[in-house]
């Protein structure tokens, strides 16, 4: 999809003049990519310019570090500038499994770090002066089934001492507090969890590196990166620069620069549509305390206001292979109808996609591989992760202690034969579809 908003000719459910395009672009003027030349010698160079690759950027560049980004497209074109905007503590997997995967201490370090993440984005937003619409506004994690639901309200009564978290159950016979829709079981409130604009807060870490003279460079992707004794040759499509660092910071968008990255990264699309605006006390009756809301379908729906409260934007999975957000949008406004019936004739203003990184243990990486630096892998939860392990990566770069994290010794799997491309993902979600509709 090209950077600048698509405007087709689009029927129903589409609004007139309806975009193929992140609802967030229209609200941050795109920027012109200036003309960078490439200096022969940089420090530390980094590929890819999303929340990864900006906050290395940051640390380096004010570590003293000569620091220069490079995206294949426009500033901010990956995930970066296409998500939800919800901000969690991030790690999926329970305490319990990760015990039993690494045992008790690397468990709790592991969720502890998540639980960090998140309070880490709120103060450097704040420390910042990042203007982004952030707001802690809880998330309503809906049941979509009664068994869910006990299922939630087992977790929150058993929490891991050490590791609790403000969460509040919700029966089903209050949940028109939380949420104008009977589609659901009951949920909980996850007091903690937050809201910004995915695009706004892109455009205030580009303006906090320009600050730090970081490099920026458009357009330009990176082909090749070539040690060379102990420094890196790093190619690109307008010339050959010299690093003594290299972050590859390409998450969904990893391709064929990095195969090892490539064999242990899954990309798979996530899509979104933004209504049109509505009254406000229209949207209020729907999402009544401005909370994110997501469901415990494994195949789930995350969905909120839009920052001026005069929209829901949706998102979710709707095919099974990828497709296009013209097919994809139609499909989620019907999900959306079967949630708020009252929204059948409320029409569709954008349309879009972009592709997150699931690893096999559904865990977020950081680490080196042939000497070459990495963050990745945020299973779709990487606003808040992504940021946090972005600057812990730049700490270690400058080798710093503070740049060590709980998921620096975690074995990275891949699977015999995958290649990057995901072959098995079409059946996993037909399973995994089958699965939500089971009452358990
Ligand atoms: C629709 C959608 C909704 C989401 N919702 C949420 C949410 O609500 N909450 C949440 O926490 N997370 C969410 N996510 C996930 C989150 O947005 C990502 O995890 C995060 O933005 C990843 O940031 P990143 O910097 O690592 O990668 P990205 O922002 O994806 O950036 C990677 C960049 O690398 C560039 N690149 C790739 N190859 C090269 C190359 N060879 N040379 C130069 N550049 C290259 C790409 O052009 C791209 O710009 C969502 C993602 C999507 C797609």
């Amino acid at each position: 999809m090209s950077r600048a908003s698509e405007s087709l000719a689009l029927g129903p459910p589409f609004a007139a003049g309806g975009k193929l395009a992140p609802y967030w672009w229209d609200r941050v003027p795109r920027l012109a990519p200036a003309d960078v030349e490439i200096p022969p010698h940089v420090d530390v160079a980094i590929v890819g310019s999303g929340y990864t690759g900006l906050h290395a950027a940051l640390q380096t560049a004010r570590g003293g570090r000569r620091t220069i980004v490079f995206d294949a497209e426009d500033l901010g074109f990956g995930c970066s500038t296409r998500n939800g905007g919800q901000i969690s503590t991030s790690v999926k997997p329970g305490y319990e499994i990760l015990a039993r995967r690494y045992g008790a201490s690397k468990a709790f370090d592991i969720i502890k770090e998540g639980q960090r993440s998140l309070e880490w984005i709120g103060e450097f937003v704040r420390t910042e002066r990042i203007d982004c619409d952030f707001a802690v506004v809880g998330r309503f994690h809906a049941a979509h089934n009664p068994a869910q639901f006990e299922h939630l309200v087992k977790k929150v009564r058993h929490q891991q001492p050490g590791l609790e978290v403000d969460a509040r159950i919700v029966p089903r016979s209050e949940q028109r507090d939380e949420i104008g829709s009977d589609a659901y079981f009951g949920g909980v409130v996850y007091a903690q969890h937050g809201s910004l604009d995915p695009a706004r807060y892109h455009e205030g870490l580009l303006r906090r590196a320009r600050d730090a003279h970081v490099e920026l460079v458009a357009r330009c992707p990176v082909s090749a990166i070539i040690k060379d004794g102990a420094r890196f040759r790093v190619m690109t499509s307008r010339g050959t620069t010299s690093a003594r660092n290299v972050v590859v910071a390409t998450d969904g968008y990893t391709g064929s620069l990095s195969p090892w990255l490539q064999r242990r990264v899954i990309p798979i699309g996530s899509y979104v549509i933004a209504t049109e605006p509505m009254q406000e006390t229209r949207v209020t009756k729907l999402i009544p305390r401005n909370r994110i809301v997501s469901d415990t379908r494994k195949v789930v729906f995350y969905y909120r206001t839009s920052p001026d409260r005069r929209r829901i934007l949706f998102g979710g999975r709707v095919c099974v292979d990828e497709t296009d957000p013209a097919v994809s949008g139609p499909l989620l406004h019907a999900d959306l109808v079967k949630i708020f019936p009252e929204l059948a004739e409320v029409r569709i203003s954008h349309s879009w996609c972009g592709f997150v990184a699931y690893t096999f243990d559904e865990l977020m990486h950081v680490g080196r591989h042939e000497g070459i630096h990495y963050a990745t892998g945020y299973c779709g939860s990487g606003v808040g992760m992504g940021s946090y392990l972005g600057m812990r990566v730049g700490q270690q770069v400058l080798e710093r202690d503070e740049g060590r994290t709980a998921f620096d010794s975690l074995p990275f799997e891949t699977r015999p034969l995958y290649r990057g491309r995901p072959w098995f993902l079409a059946p996993s979600i037909r399973y995994y579809r089958w699965r939500d509709r089971l009452p358990i």
